[in-house]
């Protein structure tokens, strides 16, 4: 028999064998903060105003935002106890995906619209 290696749990702390402790993957952008790439409502107005600058931001952000789910270098794997897999799973659920896809199809349905209005 093989010993697994001790891991570290990411929440509290604790040190288990990696095969008692459950592997979550997370977006690494909540560990780094705020991208530098990040876009706001006076970008859309810079690109509507022929901001060459805006135009490129938001192109960038629309592209990296699509593929988020798929690109490896943007998310991490952790080890989490079973103490701690618990609340980890419900908060990720409750503040995760549903939000910022709304507000990924919110912006570009603006962009349409503004898009079709001009
Ligand atoms: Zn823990």
């Amino acid at each position: 028999m093989s010993k697994y290696a001790i891991r570290t749990c990411k929440i509290c702390g604790l040190k288990k064998p990696a095969n008692e402790l459950y592997l979550r993957t997370i977006n690494s952008d909540l560990l780094k903060g705020k991208s530098s790439r990040d876009i706001n409502m006076w970008t859309f107005l810079g690109d509507q105003l022929g901001d060459k600058k805006s135009s490129k931001a938001i192109s960038e952000w629309l592209f990296q935002s699509s593929n988020r789910k798929y690109s490896a270098s943007r998310t991490k794997q952790i080890n989490i106890c079973e103490n701690c897999v618990v609340s980890f799973d419900n908060s990720n659920n409750l503040s995760g995906k549903n939000s910022s896809n709304f507000f990924t199809w919110a912006i570009v349905i603006l962009i349409i619209l503004l898009i079709l209005g001009g």
